[in-house]
């Protein structure tokens, strides 16, 4: 296997936004698809336990990883359809999210500008159906193209078939099939057409004082991100470390008569959706920390390395954070990282 990177004992330091100091005992980067094909038919590599990874900023690793960390490196941005009214790209996996956010608005494409500031790469971001502002990618993509593991065969997966849900798609799901996704396509519209229903968004921006542009949705949001998420630069993160739970009416009727003030949003049929930083804060974890695990002082939904924090730091604070929600509220908090080890 020549060609591509690969590394022995390798630190993922800059490979995981919490910056936990772990290594991998080794770590392969390809550059296209005919390399990945490689590594999929390798001998070695079929007896080895593996793991592919993007950006790892959604990500928990426990321990050193004991195997292969595969993480790939096609980049590049095709045109595969224009029209009068949109347009459809197709996205090399590697690419960074938010650099496709900057040059879909520098090019007048529109659809995903309140997906601005979203870490990660562009395979992952399909794959976890990133979301925020009330937009997820699923609204726009048209395809994902994947390698099933274990038959090395290539698939091209419509929306449909991707299985969207909230923070979910196929990809993440084991028993829908282990896929490495090498590709994706998006569908980007011409005609700006600002989503602006989420929470404060509309105020935020229209008190821009100025013409409300797609642009102008990014960089609002830009700035509210930036004054409620932790930079993992200063202190390592993953975002939201937990998902919003949805409980049943029944049950959040019952929460309501005991916490009137308890935010919530319609989840479907039935269903309810709870902000888990509001069940964390009442919690009392807000602004608290143990040892060099923290939970960030402006947002209790985000769990922060203070410095020198190990992954079992985070995960124990994240236990005792799940037994005090569950204790209080009755609800199961799940884990939106992923945790490795
Ligand atoms: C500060 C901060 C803010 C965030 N804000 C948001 C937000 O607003 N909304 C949101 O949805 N998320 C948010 N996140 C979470 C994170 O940015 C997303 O989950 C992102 O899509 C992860 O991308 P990644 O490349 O880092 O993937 P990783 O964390 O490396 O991997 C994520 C998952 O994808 C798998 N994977 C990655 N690449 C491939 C591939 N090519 N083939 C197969 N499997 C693969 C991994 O195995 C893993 O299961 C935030 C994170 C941080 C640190």
């Amino acid at each position: 296997m020549t060609g591509m990177r690969i590394e022995e004992h390798f630190p993922l330091e800059n490979y995981n936004t919490f910056r936990l100091p772990v290594k991998t005992r080794w770590f392969i980067e390809y550059d296209n698809e005919e390399e990945l094909l490689r590594i999929l038919h390798d001998e070695y590599f079929m007896e080895c336990a593996y793991m592919h990874i993007g950006g790892g900023s959604n990500l928990l690793f426990l321990n050193d990883y004991n195997g292969i960390i595969l993480h790939s490196a096609i980049k590049g941005v095709g045109m595969v359809e224009e029209t009068g009214a949109a347009v459809t790209l197709r996205i090399g996996a590697a690419e960074i999210w938010d650099e496709i956010v900057v040059l879909a608005l520098s090019r007048g494409w529109y659809g995903i500008e309140n997906l601005s500031g979203i870490p990660g790469e562009c395979g992952a971001a399909a794959i976890q159906n990133i979301g925020a502002y009330g937009v997820e990618i699923k609204d726009v993509v048209e395809a994902v193209e994947a390698y099933d593991r274990n038959s090395c065969e290539k698939h091209i997966f419509s929306n449909k078939d991707c299985l969207y849900s909230y923070r979910h798609s196929r990809f993440k799901d084991e028993s829908t099939g282990p896929y490495i996704v090498t590709h994706i396509r998006i569908r980007l519209s011409k005609t700006p057409s600002p989503a602006l229903g989420y929470g404060n968004l509309e105020e935020r921006v229209s008190a821009c004082g100025i013409e409300i542009t797609p642009s102008v949705v990014r960089e609002t949001i830009l700035t509210m991100r930036r004054e409620k998420l932790p930079d993992p630069a200063q202190y390592g993160n993953a975002g939201s470390f937990f998902m919003n739970p949805v409980i049943t009416m029944r049950h959040f009727e019952a929460l309501k008569a005991a916490y009137p003030g308890i935010p919530s949003f319609p989840a479907g049929d039935n269903g309810v959706k709870v902000p888990a930083g509001w069940l964390i804060e009442q919690c009392g974890f807000k602004g608290k920390s143990q040892g060099e695990a923290g939970v960030y002082h402006k947002q209790a939904l985000a769990l922060i390395n203070l410095g020198n924090a190990s992954g079992q730091d985070i995960a124990l604070l994240a236990e005792d954070i799940r037994s005090a929600v569950a204790g209080r509220f009755h609800i199961t908090l799940m884990p939106e990282v992923k945790y490795i080890g």
